[in-house]
Parts: C-alpha cells; sequence; structure tokens
C-alpha cells in the first residue's frame, strides 16, 4: 500500500522561491570582481534567476544541456546557477584555478553549450576557446560599462543578456532525479571524474546541512562561504543558507587575510566555511593586526585536516569550531565533529582530542571501514581501514565513465584512510596513495603534519614517505617557516619528540620556500615527490 502523501518533487529551484517568499528581504552581499560592495537580496535574486532560465531558453538550451559557470562566489552566480536549475538544464561548475589545458578537457568532456564567466577569466577562456567546439556563446559575468573587447564567440554583457528577457516566466517541475548540477573532481591522479547531482540528491543534502549538528545556520545567521561555488557544489551552501533565510555574504575574488576579515567585521558574520589555507590566512591577519571578530560564532573548516593549533586558535579567539570531511562525490558533507553525550563535558587538551577528529556523519550518510579485500574492521578507533560511504546524496557512477564504483553493498570507496571508534568518530589518517608504509606498518602523514604546524615557527608542513632501503619507506617532513621566523631540524624534531610513536618519527627535515597546492588548496604531494624524488636520508647509509 502507498502512503497518501503529495507528490512534490524535490527540486533546487523551490528552494530559491521558498527564500523569496518567506525572506525576500535577507541580503545577499558581495565583494563584486569590479570591486565594490554590492547589495541585493533573496526576492532580487529569485527575481533575476528567472530571467537567467528565460534568456537560457532564448538561446535554446534545454532539459539536459550543460551550462558551465567559471566564476567566483558572487549574487550573480547565484543567479545563474537558480536560471540554470530551473528550467532542468545542468550547471557545470568549472574551477577556474585548474591548468587551461584541464578547464579545455573538462567543458569538452561535459561538452558544455554555453559558459558563464566573470572577467577574471576572460583572458584565459580566449586563449582555449578555440578547443572548445561545443560552447556556442560566452556571457560574461559583468554590465556594459566594465565589459572588455573579446574574442570570444557571441560574447554578451550578462546584465545586457538578462536584461532582454521580462522575467514573466514559470520555472518547470520535472522528475526530482532529473540532474541538477555537475562538478568534476581534480583528478591529481588520473583524468577528472565528473560528478552528477540531482535535484533530489542536492535537497536532500541541504536539508543534512542544516541540521544544528552540521552548518546549522537559521534565520536569523550570517554565512559567509569562502569555499568557492566551484569546490564540491560549495559544500551545499548555495542551497542550505537560501533554504533557511540565512544572509549570505560573498567574498568575490578576494580570499586573503585581510580581505575576508574585512567581511566577516563589517558584515557581522556568524558562520564561515572554508579550507584550512584560507583560515590560516586569517589568523595570521588577525594575529599581526591584533584585531578579533566578536560576532563570529562558528568556524567550519574541511577539504585537508584542520590542525590542532588551528583548532585552538579560533577557540582562543571565542569561535566555536567545526572540522568537516566530505568530498565531491557525497555532495560533499561526510561527516562533522560536533560533541556529543559524553564528550559535551570534555575540557581542555581532552576536548580538542575529539573537535580534531574528522567526526560522524549526519543522517543520510552511512560509512563502514573494510581491509583491501573488502572485509570489515572493527570500531576500536586504532584499526586503519579503507573508507566507503553510501546515501541518497553519493555517487553510484562517474559521468560517461563505464565503471562501476560501489562494492556488493553499494559503497562508494572515499580512496581515505581511516579509523572508527565505538561512538562513530572517524579519523583521516591518510588518503590511501599518501600513507607511509615503514617496515611493514602504517604512518600517518596526516598526523605528523598536524602536529609539525603546532610548532610555533612553522607556517605550513608536508609529509612524503620516501624510499628507504631497510624500511622501505620513511617520513620526511618538509617545513614552510613562518615569515620572519626561524628554526632548525633539531627544534622540530625536539618539538615532535614525545607526542608520538619513536618509530612515527621523520627521519630528516627539509626546508622550502612555498608548498604547493592543488586547484582546491590541498597539499599537493605529487608535486612534492617529484621535487625530492632524487633525496636520501642520512639515515640511509645506516
Ligand atoms: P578534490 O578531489 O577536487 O580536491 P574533494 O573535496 O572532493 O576535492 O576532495 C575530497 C578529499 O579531500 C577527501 O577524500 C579527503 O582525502 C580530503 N579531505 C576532505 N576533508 C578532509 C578533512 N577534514 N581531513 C582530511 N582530509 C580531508
Amino acid at each position: 500500500m502507498l502512503g497518501l502523501m503529495q507528490d512534490w518533487p524535490l527540486l533546487c529551484h523551490k528552494i530559491i522561491e521558498h527564500a523569496a517568499k518567506y525572506h525576500g528581504t535577507r541580503e545577499v552581499v558581495t565583494r563584486s570582481v569590479e570591486g565594490p560592495i554590492h547589495r541585493t537580496n533573496y526576492a532580487q535574486i529569485h527575481a533575476r534567476a528567472l530571467k537567467v532560465s528565460q534568456s537560457l531558453e532564448r538561446d535554446g538550451i534545454k532539459l539536459g544541456d550543460r551550462v558551465a559557470t567559471i566564476a567566483w562566489n558572487t549574487w550573480r552566480h547565484l543567479e545563474v546557477w537558480y536560471g540554470i536549475m530551473g528550467i532542468g538544464a545542468i550547471c557545470h561548475t568549472v574551477n577556474p584555478r585548474l591548468f587551461p589545458e584541464q578547464i579545455a578537457w573538462i567543458v569538452n568532456h561535459a561538452q558544455d553549450r554555453i559558459v558563464i564567466t566573470d572577467l577574471t577569466f576572460v583572458p584565459v577562456l580566449e586563449k582555449i576557446a578555440s578547443q572548445l567546439p561545443s560552447v556556442e556563446r560566452y556571457v560574461v559575468l559583468t554590465d556594459k560599462a566594465h565589459m572588455p573587447q573579446t574574442t570570444l564567440k557571441n560574447a554578451v554583457v550578462y546584465e545586457d543578456w538578462i536584461a532582454a528577457s521580462d522575467g514573466k516566466f514559470e520555472w518547470k517541475t520535472f522528475d526530482e532525479n532529473t540532474a541538477a548540477a555537475m562538478c568534476y573532481t581534480s583528478g591529481t591522479t588520473g583524468d577528472p571524474k565528473g560528478v552528477l547531482y540531482s535535484h533530489r540528491s542536492n535537497v536532500l543534502h541541504a536539508l543534512m546541512a542544516n541540521s544544528k549538528d552540521a552548518l546549522g545556520t537559521s534565520a536569523a545567521d550570517t554565512m559567509l562561504p569562502v569555499v568557492p561555488l566551484f569546490h564540491a557544489n560549495s559544500w551545499g551552501i548555495a542551497f542550505s543558507a537560501p533554504s533557511m533565510g540565512t544572509k549570505l555574504v560573498m567574498p568575490g575574488p578576494k580570499l586573503d587575510g585581510a580581505s575576508v576579515y574585512e567581511l566577516l567585521s563589517t558584515e557581522k558574520v556568524t558562520h564561515t566555511a572554508g579550507v584550512p589555507t584560507v583560515w590560516l590566512m586569517l589568523l595570521q591577519y588577525m594575529a599581526a593586526n591584533n584585531v578579533k571578530l566578536p560576532d563570529l560564532q562558528m568556524v567550519i573548516c574541511g577539504g585537508s585536516a584542520m590542525p590542532r593549533s588551528m583548532i585552538k586558535a579560533f577557540l582562543d579567539m571565542g569561535s566555536q569550531v567545526r572540522h568537516a570531511w566530505g568530498m565531491t562525490e557525497m555532495s560533499p558533507l561526510g561527516t562533522l565533529a560536533t560533541l556529543k553525550p559524553p564528550f559535551t563535558e570534555r575540557t581542555g587538551e581532552e576536548r580538542l582530542d575529539i573537535l580534531q577528529t574528522q567526526g560522524y556523519p549526519p543522517f543520510g550518510v552511512e560509512m563502514k571501514i573494510t581491509d583491501d579485500a573488502g572485509k570489515e574492521l572493527p570500531w576500536d578507533g586504532k584499526t586503519f581501514g579503507r573508507l566507503k560511504v553510501s546515501g541518497p546524496a553519493i555517487a553510484k557512477a562517474y559521468f560517461h565513465v563505464d565503471s562501476n564504483i560501489l562494492d556488493e553493498e553499494g559503497y562508494f570507496d572515499t580512496g581515505d584512510v581511516s579509523t572508527m571508534d565505538e561512538h562513530g568518530y572517524m579519523r583521516i589518517t591518510d588518503r590511501s596513495k599518501d600513507v607511509i608504509k615503514s617496515g611493514g606498518e602504517w604512518i600517518s602523514s596526516i598526523d605528523l603534519e598536524n602536529l609539525a604546524v603546532g610548532h610555533p615557527a612553522v607556517a605550513e608542513a608536508a609529509v612524503i614517505g620516501v624510499h628507504h632501503p631497510k624500511w622501505d619507506e620513511r617520513p620526511l617532513l618538509i617545513v614552510q617557516l613562518k615569515q620572519g621566523e626561524s628554526a632548525t631540524r633539531e627544534d622540530i624534531l625536539k618539538f615532535m619528540d614525545g607526542k608520538i610513536a619513536k618509530w612515527w618519527m621523520p627521519d630528516d627535515v627539509a626546508f622550502v620556500d612555498g608548498i604547493p597546492h592543488t586547484a582546491t588548496g590541498k597539499i599537493l604531494k605529487t608535486a612534492l615527490r617529484d621535487q625530492f624524488k632524487d633525496y636520501t636520508f642520512p639515515t640511509a647509509a645506516a
């Protein structure tokens, strides 16, 4: 027997309709690409998103067509998201930090018909446009006054393009399993892979993200997503914030410490989300200028492991911290480190121990750890295994890739290695390809990195496994010092000594001027392995 409830498909554009109707005057504030601060609200975003839909239809875009965005976090980008999805086209967010050849590869693989982009990326696109035969038109997110001369095909000024539509338009209703958006994983190894979100998965994910123990913003809060709309579905914030009526503050192209601080402070932001490198810049700026953020209640940090020293720095400043783990394939939220009983009473270092884990999943994500043969491993907080996940907002296949990515139980292998404890708290020990195999045992590069950045002179640290004649691999610690600070190899090793098992201690420390990052802000270990490919340990001769 079926239930007798209404057939109400979970469609992304219903979110912005709700925001316009019940939170229409809630602001969306942007540091615009052109420079000035721009203010609008959910009612206007909804009205202009309808014009985007109408303009896309005028250009012949239909259900299932891909429309790319290569753009910063701005109000216009948000309008475009909803405008594309509202007619059942697919909003393909492209990461502009990728190499031009990778951008071309991705646009061709997705067969994007229109590219909507910021002024910043016009020159890059002009260079690769001849390699993008599927693209029929470029829309530049600006007004006439700022539009540059360009060779881009059928280029049009966004403000003129939507002004040609009257906005008298009804969004379509279709099956909730229709594709809504796509995002390619970085592909630091192999080709990038397209993750194709559905309307249903995005709406369910927004509901998950809204829970108090997840992102948890309300209509009275203000959220600044430093995480870009093009990184892993913007962690769901482009859906969760409007669904709650949360005020949004969009940082545009400026993500340095001073610019992010200024917006957090002047807009009295209560919640913010981003990767550790962004918080590193913010904390350094705040320490150097001796400034505070009294309104900031919650810093959500994910994408890479959040170092303990960073968690402590935010707590000391009076903000709460939520360490999150996830991936593009998971829409992306997987786990969040919230204190649950009996840990709510913990204080000091014991509290940090829990906050530093990657946390436990919200309802809608199931997890298991297994050995290489797929056998489940115990949740004892010690045993490492392959982390596998299942849920309604988790990928079951990649776009136009013909291979099965699920195990017999329908779980997706995340490629991460982790422990689970008896309370369900998960701790990532490594990417499976980064774990250091020393004498048949595993050493966690993430644990060593977290510890090393706790040294007051260290700005950033990376650990890679380097060949060792006796142990197979041993850890090499690569350190970038803070500007104006100094420390020797011995200082750093002494600082780490006693805080980890003796056999985990790095065999050597190498100092570098800068640690390379991927397009999504992760340490680029492939580049470091390359840089240190001829390195031999002083201990290797022993
Ligand atoms: P991309 O692969 O495009 O850089 P993703 O965000 O999809 O972007 O990357 C997901 C991976 O990032 C995870 O599988 C994991 O290895 C890593 N990651 C994400 N959050 C954390 C975290 N809190 N701690 C450690 N690793 C993390």
